[in-house]
């Protein structure tokens, strides 16, 4: 239930409400808005009774939230969640472009390719210091070398960067590296890591889990908002399907979908979307035009020599090629 106050109740009956909801066993969490002031009760099983409410001043209404994601529901939080990191707004009108390789490299080639993607319109850099693999043997990420390699690019360039964190222990040490901690889609219902990295306090990139479904998504993202962090990024990166023509099947209907069920901006990764460089700017146009708040995009200055998912990693004339019609799909006029 989300208990809307009235707009100048007193804060002897903001503690009241509060009162009352945690003497019913429930949490009681503020949701300030720009026209009124909330609480939102958590904790609940199933519907909660109107009666302990109704004699209580300072109510302006009593609104039943049907999702079982609450923080996250835009019956909740109307307005758009919008994410403020380095230059860029996530969620404001413009989509922010994140670029980067797979992998942290080498620092030269890192901070070329940093170099590079800044000037052709990414806002933020993404590259991974830890890499979640299938195989043991394959590249597992260059850790705390690639986190100082990171710091460098931020000093550097000027911009953001965002990074995956894979499990609970290196939460910290990641989080005093970059701007945004992505959990990555093998990682979503980690529920100790997403805390974790919740509590560190940075804006959560949650990309949707290899089969997960929206609901199984919103309320991963609902762990975050609980553990008092609002500001989680969305990432739609394709699911697992019978489909074989592609690495993944990238799921564009839960954009428009997420942005009516929830205040979180939404971005669309097509590189693990799709898995084949020559189909990332089709579907990275796609995902814009259905409204995504931005793109993540595996970019390299050699593609074939990436130390990770060099098949579907772009060059930076690609790169700016998806700048360009980012450009041109935000002139359209809104649906
Ligand atoms: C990545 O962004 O490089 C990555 C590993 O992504 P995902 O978790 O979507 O597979
Ligand atoms: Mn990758």
């Amino acid at each position: 239930m989300l208990i809307v106050m009235q707009k100048d109740a007193t804060t002897a009956q903001h503690d009241g409400v509060q009162e009352a909801i945690r003497s019913l066993g429930f949490e009681a969490i503020p949701v300030p808005g720009p026209s009124r002031m909330a609480i939102c009760v958590v904790g609940n099983d199933g519907p909660v009774s109107e009666a302990p409410f109704v004699g209580l001043g300072g109510i302006a209404e009593l609104i039943r939230v049907s999702q079982p994601y609450k923080l996250v529901s835009r019956e909740v939080h109307p307005e758009n969640t919008v994410i403020s990191v380095g230059n860029a707004q996530i969620g404001a009108a413009r989509p922010v472009l994140m670029a980067g390789p797979c992998s942290v490299e080498t620092e030269s080639r890192t901070l070329e390719i940093a170099r590079q993607v800044a000037a052709k319109g990414a806002e933020i850099f993404r590259a991974g210091a830890y890499k979640p693999r299938t195989s043991p043997y394959s590249f597992q990420g260059l850790g705390e070398e690639g986190l100082h390699t990171l710091k460098c690019v931020r000093d550097e360039t000027g911009l953001a960067v965002v990074t995956e964190v894979i499990d609970p222990e290196s939460v910290d040490i990641v989080a005093s590296y970059v701007d945004i901690l992505q959990i990555g889609a093998r990682n979503m219902q980690n529920f100790s890591l997403i805390k974790k990295a919740a509590r560190a306090g940075l804006p959560v990139l949650l990309k949707r889990g290899l089969s997960a479904t929206i609901e199984e998504w919103l309320m991963a993202a609902e762990y975050i908002l609980s553990e008092g962090n609002k500001n989680v990024i969305l990432c739609e990166r394709g699911i697992r399907t019978f489909s074989t023509h592609a690495r993944n099947t990238l799921d564009l209907n839960v954009v428009p979908l997420v942005q009516s069920l929830s205040h979180l901006p939404i971005v669309v990764d097509p590189s693990h979307g799709v898995g084949d460089r020559n189909r990332v700017r089709p579907m990275a146009r796609a995902g814009l035009a259905a409204g995504a708040s931005g793109l993540l995009i595996e970019v390299h200055t050699a593609p074939d020599t990436a130390y990770s998912d060099g098949a579907q990693t772009i060059s930076v004339e690609d790169f700016e090629g998806i700048g360009r019609d980012a450009e041109l799909i935000a002139g359209l006029e809104d649906l």
